[in-house]
């Protein structure tokens, strides 16, 4: 195999409540909305995409949020923990924010290194901020809820948990990722230079129950592609090798090809091209619903059916 990905492209995950999910991620988190749409294969639910400044690969979370989404159950089969990067000297400040926006945190743990704070989203989806050691040279979205020296560099890894660890982990080798490290039962693989955004760890847990996609739980992992010739010749290869794999997918702000980890987690390879500028000014991310030209058609019938947001005016000074 010659795939050698770069890192995390994005984490997708299923949220409830759309006002409830983009005040926890705008409001308390600090991230950025880079983009309001729907989801392309359910077009009367919100897609949001969360991020920095302009939503660079790497430090994307995006939810399918909707009331009438059942709850999920955390288990294997599944990314359990979405984990973002922030400054080292930062941790005790987010368990304080944390803290007096009513969130409930574990204790600062260190893992291998870094420091480690741990806590369920409102729909319990489980997020760990992780200060690494060497730091993270990533620049933060500094115009949201967070200070700049405290904010949200990027997402930081992601962590699967397995049944069983061995095709797992030739699978993200057959991806270009290299195992670096172990701590008990967590397996950490690495992405070109490693570090903070380019890292998954496997955690091997072969008496968990299944987990079970819905509300609160990942619904997939994305890795980069530096570009769309190089994600053909990556999908063929996969292919070659008996994976089954969607056809490229146009998902407007990148080409997207999925498949499954043998241990049960959907994974992606979305393309850096064309990013998020494709459609609104860089300055306006975020603040009008877009649609994908095959979707304009049912505009009207689409925003009748979506619940308004009310979001914060770093991210919509039109809309407070
Ligand atoms: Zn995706």
């Amino acid at each position: 195999m010659s795939i050698k990905t770069t890192g995390l492209h994005h984490v997708t995950a299923i949220g409830g409540d759309p006002q409830r999910n983009a005040d926890f991620y705008l409001r308390t988190l600090g991230l950025r909305l880079v983009k309001t749409t729907v989801n392309f294969d359910d077009p009367g639910t919100y897609h949001l995409y969360y991020g920095d400044a302009s939503g660079k690969p790497g430090s994307l979370m995006t939810f399918f949020p909707s009331r009438d989404a059942p709850s999920g159950r955390r288990g294997n089969g599944q990314a359990t923990t979405t984990a973002f990067s922030v400054p080292a000297a930062s941790i005790g400040w987010w368990r304080d924010h944390l803290a007096g926006a009513g969130i409930t945190t574990g204790r600062i743990a260190s893992r291998d290194g870094e420091d480690v704070l741990t806590f369920d989203d409102p729909d319990g989806l489980q997020i760990a901020l992780v200060a690494h050691p060497q730091g993270d040279p990533r620049d933060p979205w500094d115009n949201g809820h967070v200070p700049a020296e405290h904010a949200i560099r990027g997402l930081h890894s992601v962590t699967l948990s397995v049944a069983e660890e061995e095709a797992t982990a030739d699978m993200f080798r057959d991806l270009g990722l290299t195992f670096t490290s172990q701590d008990s039962n967590r397996l950490r693989f690495s992405a070109g230079d490693g570090g903070p955004g380019a890292m998954v760890d496997v955690l091997v847990t072969p008496d968990a129950p299944r987990g079970l996609v819905a509300a609160g739980t990942v619904h997939h992992v994305a890795w980069r592609a530096p570009d769309e010739e190089t994600q053909v010749s990556w999908r063929a290869e996969l292919v070659d090798s008996g994976v089954n794999v969607t056809s490229i997918l146009d998902r407007q702000y990148f080409r997207s090809i999925y498949f499954r980890e043998p241990g049960g987690t959907l994974l992606e390879v979305a393309t850096d091209q064309p990013g998020f500028a494709i459609d609104e000014p860089l300055l306006e991310l975020g603040r009008a619903l877009k649609l994908p030209p095959w979707l304009e058609p049912d505009r009207e019938q689409i925003e009748q059916a979506l619940p308004k947001l009310n979001l914060p005016s770093e991210n919509n000074p039109d809309r407070e």
